[in-house]
């Protein structure tokens, strides 16, 4: 059989490392074809080096014509694009079977949606491209027989324990409720009246996930378990109110999904999302990731607590957006972003995360979010409104 070929959008990221390192466990099985990233030159000459691409795109300008005179000097023949259209491009080629879309934030929204028009095994990290244009996603996805399959590790969870027929609906296939399991992140115990003073590297220090931060911040808001909900309503195609959040700080079941029976399954392991990564390359087979076997005397004991809406009031304002439908999710999506990059900026104080996004979600416009345009539209509008909010708010953090 020959190798499947295969481009990592945000190669250079958590996600894009943990694939490539999964990709390297298997000689022969898969093959590097495109790799992209932002602006880390040294980091992509590094991956250019060890996997061999045939093509790597810069989003930057700037960084692609270095990475080009980076690969010239060491006599490596990979050919170099830039921007935005080499993204698409890599993400629709002909020549590529799978694609893993790990770019962070909206920033990923073109070139996966490029990779699932093109019928692409669409291996998708970038929940904000769901969040941000869901209807939009899911329709491509079917339209083009493209496949998904979701690396969140929760997500990938409830796909490994849900029927196989759970798209035609999840009362058909007997499921009553999904568990998205949380950790709750590095901030589930600590006084509510010191989250005002965190700092960036604290609220980045996850307890059991070693990520990028702007997921980070999101786990310690706890916005990444409301975005999961939003993601989960879209890939499993139901509403907000069959899925409960579970808190569950040892981060071994990754979620669950309850039947009808009584019956719940569960997915457990080490956190390490080689797993849901080595599952989603290789499924329906099972391929070894690297990860170690889980040792549940090490673990010990599984623990779970009802999340504290209070103290993570992004939670709240997601579920809030998931019930509100159309194109609040557009919005609180975007509204977070800016939020996330001022925050770890040192713009704007942690607690101003949900003041800016519940102030977002005020204006939310009526339109339907199923085009393109109309989507990104929103979400600059979103992005225009949060920029305001935080230029008014400045003084505050001071
Ligand atoms: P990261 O910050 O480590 O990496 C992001 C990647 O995207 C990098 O390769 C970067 O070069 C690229 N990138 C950033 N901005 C870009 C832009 N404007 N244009 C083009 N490329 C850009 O992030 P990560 O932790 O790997 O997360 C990637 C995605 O996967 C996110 O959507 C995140 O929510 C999701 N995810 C991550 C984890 C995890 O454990 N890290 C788990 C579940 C889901
Ligand atoms: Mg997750």
């Amino acid at each position: 059989m020959s190798p499947a070929r295969l481009t990592v959008l945000g190669a250079t990221g958590s996600i894009g490392l943990s694939t490539l390192d999964v990709v390297s466990r298997h000689p022969g099985r898969w093959q590097v074809h495109a790799l992209s990233a932002h602006t880390d030159v040294a980091g992509m000459l590094e991956l250019c080096r060890k996997h061999r691409p045939k093509q790597a795109v810069m989003a930057d300008e700037a960084a692609a014509q270095r990475l080009h005179e980076g690969l010239r000097a060491e006599g490596l023949e990979i050919e170099v694009g830039a921007g935005a259209q080499a993204l698409q491009a890599i993400a629709s080629d002909p020549a590529v079977d799978i694609v893993m879309a790990a770019i962070v934030g909206a920033a990923g929204l073109l070139p996966t949606l490029a990779a699932a028009r093109a019928g692409k095994r669409v291996l998708l990290a970038n929940k904000e491209a769901l969040v941000m244009a869901g209807e939009l996603f899911m329709r491509t996805v079917a339209e083009h027989q493209a496949e998904l399959l979701p690396i969140d590790s929760e997500h990938n969870a409830i796909f490994q324990c849900m029927p196989p027929d759970f798209a035609q609906g999840l009362e058909r296939a007997g499921v009553e409720r999904i568990l998205l399991t949380a950790s709750g992140g590095p901030f589930r115990e600590r006084d509510p009246a010191t989250l005002a003073s965190v700092t960036p590297d604290e609220a980045c220090a996850h307890p059991n996930w070693d990520m990028g931060r702007k997921i980070s911040v999101d786990s310690a808001t706890m916005m990444n378990k409301g975005l999961e909900v939003i993601e989960a309503c879209w890939l499993f195609h139901t509403d907000a109110d069959r899925i409960d959040v579970v808190i569950h700080p040892q981060s071994v079941i990754h979620s669950l999904v309850a039947y009808v029976d009584g019956s719940v399954l569960a997915q457990l392991g080490n956190p390490d999302m080689r797993t849901p990564i080595a599952h989603a390359l290789a499924w329906p087979q099972r391929v070894r990731s690297g990860v170690a076997a889980l040792d549940l005397f090490a673990v010990g004991r599984l623990d779970f607590e009802r999340p504290d809406l209070q103290r993570f009031p992004c939670l709240r304002l997601a579920f809030e957006a998931a019930r509100a439908g159309g194109a609040a999710s557009t919005v609180l999506n975007a509204a977070n972003e800016v939020a996330v990059d001022a925050f770890l900026d040192g713009r704007i104080r942690f607690t101003d995360i949900p003041r800016l996004i519940e102030h977002g979600l005020e204006q939310v416009p009526a339109s339907r979010v199923d085009d393109l345009e109309t989507i990104l539209a929103i979400d600059q509008e979103a992005r225009a409104r949060a920029r305001s909010w935080i230029r008014q708010h400045r003084g505050d953090a001071a």
